[in-house]
C-alpha cells in the first residue's frame, strides 16, 4: 500500500467537492454556487445563482415592461 492510498479517505465525500441539486435547473452544481441565506446560518437556498438571477432579472424587466432595456 503506498502512502497516498493509506491517507485517503474511504466512502467519505469531500467537503470542498459538495454539491448540491437546484430546484430550478435541476442540477447537480458545486455548492458555492448557492447563496447563503441571511437566516438559518448554513442553509442553502433551494437554487443556484444562475437561477436565482435569471428569475429576478426576468421578474425586473417584466415589472418595468419587457420592452425597456435601458442598461
Ligand atoms: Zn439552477
Amino acid at each position: 500500500m503506498t502512502p497516498e492510498e493509506h491517507g485517503r479517505w474511504n466512502g467519505t465525500d469531500s467537503p470542498l467537492h459538495e454539491t448540491k441539486f437546484c430546484a430550478h435547473c435541476q442540477r447537480q452544481r458545486p455548492i458555492e454556487e448557492f447563496a447563503r441565506r441571511r437566516k438559518g446560518g448554513d442553509a442553502r437556498q433551494g437554487w443556484c445563482r444562475d437561477c436565482v438571477n435569471a428569475t429576478r432579472r426576468e421578474a425586473y424587466s417584466r415589472a418595468k415592461g419587457a420592452d425597456r432595456d435601458n442598461a
